[in-house]
């Protein structure tokens, strides 16, 4: 039987979702923008999993855009308040963390190195935390945008996002949050978490890949990136993927009210992994925040080891898993959020994230606890 361990990448669809997804497809089909029945009707879904969504969010349902991923979300946000700011001659300075996801990351260095934007890259401490302290020191007359990713999706690390919320509306700076990790876990109340734009995906919360949500607070400035028709109050136009939004926003309702529970045995199953793998496997440390960290992620880095052997190995047992640095050249690089946490290049190259999910149990652990010490020994011993 496979092990998936890999659910801070993908996750599977959830069968409530996929049920309520169905009529969509080839019964009610109709374009939400048109004037008879069958449209009606698919405008009907799209008003409802909208209020949905903005009620989980504590929003109205004009606050909320659907888009194709969580990407495009993030781009709509960046991109769109960026523009909107500089046209309207408030500045060109974004505030940013060396951590977030390239959606975000290469979305603002694209800004800063193609358009004039200039950006601050506040540090995180060795677990990954941003000091909501630094933020306030690197604002300045004209920044125009605060971007600071809810959970890291690499080691789990959870940030003080109502923190800076709080400090960017008393400087009346738009703050975009990436809540695409954090969305199955922690609370999404815009309101509590003082955010003016959070991006969601689906298929990281049990609803199918190439859907998105994107909250925009009312009276954000926001030049849409994508033009065309007056689809989702103007912010995204395109012809609505109304079963996909139906699901996602029902994936969101399921995910945010089983959390608490799900949560806490998630928990369990985690710290249990971590102390086995701490206890076990010498000159192995945890990555990310020890406590304030997703309740699905246990991730690592083990000296003396590469990564891609690591997953090779773990995938011929059975066990799905994944690891924080991309090789695209055949030199494997670290990944920029270890590397960023001040972890040693060498070190940074052995990291490894396993990140639970539903259907993870007891025995899928002990599994992993039996036969991880073995596999790091033996691509130790094969050397680089
Ligand atoms: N932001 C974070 C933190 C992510 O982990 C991911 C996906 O890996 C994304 C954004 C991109 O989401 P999508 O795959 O829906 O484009």
């Amino acid at each position: 039987m496979d092990i998936y361990l890999d659910h801070a990448a993908s996750t599977p669809v959830d069968p409530r979702v996929i049920e309520v997804m169905m009529p969509y497809f080839n019964q009610i089909y109709g374009n939400a923008s048109g004037l008879h029945r069958q449209a009606r009707a698919s405008a009907r879904a799209l008003d409802q999993a909208r209020q949905t969504v903005a009620d989980i969010l504590n929003c109205t349902p004009g606050e909320i855009v659907f888009t194709a991923c969580g990407t495009e979300s993030d781009n709509i946000a960046i991109r769109g308040v960026a523009w909107a700011q500089k046209l309207a001659g408030k500045g060109n300075h974004i505030i940013t963390t060396p951590i977030e996801h390239h959606a975000v990351g290469h979305t603002i260095d694209q800004l800063c190195d193609r358009f004039g934007f200039e950006q601050t890259v506040v540090p995180v401490d060795r677990y990954g935390l941003v000091d909501p302290a630094d933020v306030a020191a690197a604002i300045r007359p004209d920044t125009i945008l605060i971007s600071v990713m809810y959970a890291n999706n690499e080691v789990g690390t959870v940030l003080p996002i109502a923190e800076i919320g709080a400090l960017a509306r008393e400087r009346g700076i738009p703050f975009h949050t990436d809540a695409v990790q954090a969305a199955g876990y922690e609370p999404l109340d815009v309101q509590a978490l003082q955010v003016d734009l959070l991006a969601v995906s689906g298929h990281k919360i049990y609803a199918p890949k190439g859907v998105g949500i994107l909250y925009v607070r009312r009276g954000t400035p926001l030049l849409p990136p994508l033009t065309g028709g007056s689809h989702e109050n103007n912010r995204r136009p395109g012809t609505e993927n109304v079963p996909y939004i139906v699901g996602i926003a029902r994936a969101l309702e399921l995910v945010q009210a089983e959390r608490e529970e799900e949560n806490r045995r998630l928990a369990a199953l985690r710290d249990r992994l971590i102390r086995g793998v701490l206890e076990t496997i010498p000159d192995s440390q945890l990555t990310g925040h020890p406590t304030r960290r997703l309740p699905n992620n246990a991730s690592f880095v083990f000296a003396h080891c590469e990564a891609d052997a690591i997953l090779m190995h773990l995938d011929i047992a059975g066990i799905q898993a994944a690891s924080g640095s991309a090789c695209t050249t055949g030199m494997p690089e670290p990944s920029h959020v270890l590397t960023a946490m001040g972890l040693p290049h060498e070190l940074a190259l052995g990291a490894l994230r396993l990140s639970l999910g539903r259907q993870n149990t007891e025995a899928d652990i002990d599994r992993v606890l039996e036969i991880l010490p073995d596999i790091i020994q033996k691509v130790r011993a094969a050397g680089p």
